[in-house]
């Protein structure tokens, strides 16, 4: 038996399909009305867009590959349709080849940019399909990988992406690294040390380089969290990052503005990524994952997407210094 929802559907497109019919023999704009509201019938319901606790416990050792999860994590792959919107841009995005970057780099080539992906050695096999599902959309897809914990190697990174995108007007800092430690004296210096190099001091490194390139019209977004302003317990250092991050949108924003350069960020709950399967949240956690939020359900990198493309889009050119949520009806902002 079909869906309630699915019946509710069939009729308004029954109703769009008469509407079409009529509006061709008027007028064009009601055509164009009509086709609008065909777009309606992709209606979903949320709750049970996707996969839903209890999962199966998993791990991988970090940073994780999004192929070895199960279930597959959702980037868009078949579902994202581009309309143009960044047609001729040029982005560079870290930690590219998963989670909430992969369905950034996917929705930017639709969408007509080029892209150049950042991510670590370890990840080729991810990092691989991006490529090939850049390409496919003809435009053009650079792999550039290498640990973003080293300074010069950031330096270098924002030069190749350059060289090999002809100019740069999208920067996406949306590397990161969670390990969940239960209690303070479990987060080893050296721990502390990658974490904040890699959220923190990378997050700088890039956007210092990317700087000398940017034009007026460029956006940087940065992926924060919902850790920013609700801190879990055994997030401890990942947390102080995050903040940073959302801060750090928030001077740069005010700094930028006058040069015409854009700085948002995005805040997402919890999203089905590698980084959660590769020490980022307990088992305990894992299986229920993403429960406790109003959807009852982890969000998927596919659903962020077009706030990705929302905060590049030139169109967006009055939002700056603004963090988007994403976090299934918990969390903050
Ligand atoms: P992910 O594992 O798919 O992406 C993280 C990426 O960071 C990896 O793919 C890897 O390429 C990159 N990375 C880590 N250390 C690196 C290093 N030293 N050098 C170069 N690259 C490195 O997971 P994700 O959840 O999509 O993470 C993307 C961003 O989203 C992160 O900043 C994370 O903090 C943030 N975030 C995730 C969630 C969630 O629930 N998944 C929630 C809020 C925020
Ligand atoms: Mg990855």
């Amino acid at each position: 038996m079909a869906h309630p929802f699915t019946l509710q559907l069939s009729r308004r497109t029954v109703l769009t399909a008469a509407t079409a019919t009529l509006a061709a023999s008027t007028l064009p704009f009601m055509a164009q009305a009509a086709s609008t509201l065909s777009k309606a019938a992709t209606m979903e319901n949320p709750t049970i867009k996707y996969p839903k606790p209890p999962f199966e416990t998993q791990s991988q050792p970090f940073p994780g590959l999004a192929g070895k999860m199960t279930p597959t994590p959702d980037h868009g792959e078949t579902s994202y349709q581009g309309s143009g919107r960044l047609t001729g841009m040029r982005a560079l995005i870290t930690g590219g080849d998963s989670g909430m970057g992969r369905a950034a780099a996917i929705a930017y080539a639709r969408e007509g940019a080029d892209v150049a992906i950042n991510y670590l050695p370890d990840e080729e096999p991810d990092a691989k399909e991006v490529i090939a599902l850049i390409e496919k959309e003809g435009r053009k897809g650079v792999a550039l990988p290498g640990d973003l914990r080293d300074e010069a190697f950031c330096e270098k990174l924002v030069e190749d992406a350059v060289a090999a995108l002809g100019g740069l007007d999208i920067l996406v800092n949306n590397a990161g690294r969670q390990q969940q430690a239960a209690s303070l004296s479990d987060i080893t210096t050296e721990a502390f040390d990658a974490t904040m190099k890699t959220n923190i001091y990378a997050m700088f490194w890039l956007t210092k380089a990317a700087l000398k390139h940017l034009q007026p019209g460029s956006a940087i977004i940065q992926t924060t969290s919902v850790q920013a302003y609700d801190p879990s317990e055994d997030l401890v250092d990942y947390a102080i990052t995050k903040a940073a991050g959302m801060n750090f949108t928030k001077s740069m924003a005010r700094q930028l503005g006058p040069k015409g350069i854009r700085v948002n960020g995005v805040a997402p709950g919890p999203i089905w990524t590698p980084l959660q399967v590769s020490g980022g949240a307990t088992m305990e956690k894992l299986v229920k994952f993403g429960s406790d939020t109003p959807l009852g359900r982890p969000g998927q990198p596919a659903e962020l997407a077009s706030i990705y493309v929302q905060l590049a889009d030139p169109q967006a050119s009055y939002a700056t210094g603004q963090i988007y949520g994403a976090a299934g009806g918990s969390g903050q902002p």
